[in-house]
């Protein structure tokens, strides 16, 4: 069973939000065989949503169950305006993601040259606390792109196990869910989010897992989920983690 519930309609604001968009979404939803597709777009483009599309949309795709979600930025210093916007719609789950250092969005190619200026060592520790911070705030099951520190190819020097595995414990008690999100093949690190070796880490640490695209235009959503979902599988995951009316869900895979 494929599912991608990291879906932006709106791309980075370079769409609009109207059911001849949405409809290309599930177009290619369809090709790649989803039987689930969560649509999650940025928060600061809350705004521009019209929530009452998906019904609609619903109607024309009944084959392809249609999640509503939010990708939240996570900030320390905001968590009652996060809860705000957590609680503004009746959305099926919200994912929480981590693509700010302070005020420096760590992810954006405009801004990589910051990267210079820290110990990666120290900035994955500083990242990874953030990533924690998130999954313990309670407000989101969802976790996005667990180690998207990476996405310019800057590693740390210590093992794998020293860096990621204190985060892994401290996000397994919080029960929430890690997605493997296929953009990163697509990013100039080019590779899976997470890689696969940490997949394998999480496997042993319990960390449950979904599938994700992060799509940003309508050829993406489902992209690579498939790929995804063999390199969990041999990592020893067997169930992934669906979303609806703020429950989650096992299916067996
Ligand atoms: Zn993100
Ligand atoms: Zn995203």
């Amino acid at each position: 069973m494929l599912v991608d519930y990291h879906v932006h309609a709106l791309g980075h604001k370079d769409r609009e939000h109207t059911l001849e968009n949405l409809i290309q979404y599930l177009e290619s939803a369809r090709e790649r065989n989803l039987t689930e597709i969560g649509f999650a777009d940025h928060d600061r483009y809350l705004p521009d949503l019209d929530f009452s599309l998906y019904s609609k949309l619903q109607e024309l795709f009944p084959d392809i169950k249609i999640r509503v979600g939010l990708e939240i930025d996570y900030f320390p210093d905001k968590i009652s305006e996060i809860k705000k916007i957590r609680n503004s719609f009746d959305f099926d789950y919200c994912i929480g993601s981590v693509h700010y250092i302070g005020d420096w969005m760590f992810d954006a190619d405009r801004y990589k040259d910051e990267f210079n200026n820290w110990d990666i060592d120290l900035l994955y520790e500083k990242y990874l606390s953030l990533v924690v911070a998130t999954a313990q705030t309670g407000f989101f099951p969802l976790i996005g792109h667990f180690d998207l520190i990476k996405i310019f190819g800057h590693r740390p020097k210590k093992s794998l196990e020293a860096t990621f595995y204190p985060a892994l414990k401290a996000i397994e008690k919080t029960g929430v869910v890690l997605e493997l999100n296929t953009n990163g093949w697509y990013k100039p690190v080019g590779e899976l989010y997470p890689s696969p070796e940490l997949i394998q880490l999480m496997f042993e640490c319990n960390i449950p897992i979904s599938l994700s695209s992060d799509a940003h235009h309508p050829d993406q959503p489902g992209r690579d989920v498939d790929k995804a979902l063999a390199i969990a599988k041999k990592a020893g995951y067997r169930r992934i983690a669906t979303f609806e009316k703020g429950k989650v869900n096992f299916v067996h895979v």
